[in-house]
């Protein structure tokens, strides 16, 4: 049987090291704060903002909750970023996305300094990412999925990983991180011919399409490494990624649940985000 992945341990080990940054701020007089841009009331926003203030109240991080109408202007949203972007008690800026359809999204994300940006949603903080310079922060998810490799002892330097999605938020920024780290990188997405022959050729495996259960046992090898990204709502209402678990769990070596995996890290990536740029401002 495959050995699972548990978010649940990255995390705590990323929290007791968030504990101690924090502490060690707080000692030199710095509060590290992160403020939460809330757009309008989508309960995934609303459920993803209650998990990130428990997380914070834990680990000894701020947040100070800035709310918008979903109606709200552009000029108004602006100037609510310009206002925190000014703001030196606050470290981080997490916005919620995606924004209203009357919102230009490119135009308001990069509104945000880059220094505050701990979600990686600038394009400073992508270029940083593709030119492998390490000034900015990266997307949370795709830096969840590098954490769990590393807390589980997976190096893949002169291994071949396929991601499988190419989206912005999460598949492009994993594969160059992944390339960051010496892997051999293979992109798939939804054109790509015979998906089932190239995931098998991998010995790490990122999946971030979000499909329930497409990566079934077909796609998979023995010794494979499998990161599941996806979070898919069944019509039972339960949840499931984008890999058969229970088929790929008699075949793989390892691989992260859904829940339970990458997104039980993703709230922890966050805030060891917000000490790190806490500190960088006040160095
Ligand atoms: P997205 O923007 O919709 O991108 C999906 C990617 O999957 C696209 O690149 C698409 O290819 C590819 N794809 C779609 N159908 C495919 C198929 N049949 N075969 C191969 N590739 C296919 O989604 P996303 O924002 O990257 O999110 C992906 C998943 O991760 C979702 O389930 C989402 O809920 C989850 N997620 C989880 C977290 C977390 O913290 N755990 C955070 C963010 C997202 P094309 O480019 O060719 O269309």
């Amino acid at each position: 049987m495959a050995t699972v992945l548990k978010g649940a341990e990255v995390s705590e080990a990323l929290n007791t090291k968030i504990m101690e940054e924090s502490e060690a701020l707080k000692a030199m007089g710095v509060n590290p704060t992160l403020a939460i841009l809330r757009v309008g009331e989508r309960g995934d926003d609303i459920s993803y903002e209650k998990g990130v203030t428990k997380r914070a109240e834990k680990v000894g991080v701020a947040i100070k909750n800035v709310l918008l109408p979903a109606d709200v202007a552009q000029e108004v949203l602006i100037k609510a970023i310009e206002d925190l972007n000014a703001d030196k008690s606050v470290h981080g800026v997490l916005m919620f996305r995606p924004l209203p359809d009357h919102l230009d999204e490119d135009v308001v994300r990069n509104m945000l300094e880059p220094s505050k940006d701990i979600d990686g949603i600038t394009d400073a903080s992508m270029s940083g990412v593709f030119a492998g310079i390490h000034t900015g922060f990266a997307p949370c998810t795709p830096s969840a999925c590098m954490e769990i490799l590393e807390h589980f002892g997976v190096d893949a330097k002169g291994k071949h990983a396929v991601v499988v999605g190419r989206s912005l938020v999460v598949g492009k920024p994993a594969a160059m991180m992944l390339l960051d780290r010496n892997a051999t990188v293979t992109i798939a997405h939804s054109r790509t011919a015979d998906l089932p022959s190239v995931v098998r050729e991998a010995d790490i495996v990122i999946a971030c399409v979000g499909r329930a259960k497409m990566v079934e046992a077909s796609y998979l090898k023995p010794g494979q490494i499998v990161i599941d990204v996806g979070i898919n709502v069944l019509e039972d209402g339960s949840l499931s990624g984008d890999v058969d678990f229970e088929a790929a769990s008699s075949i793989v070596e390892a691989i992260t649940p859904v829940p339970g995996g990458v997104g039980a890290v993703t709230t922890s990536v966050n805030l060891k985000h917000v000490v790190e740029a806490a500190r960088n401002q006040n160095s």
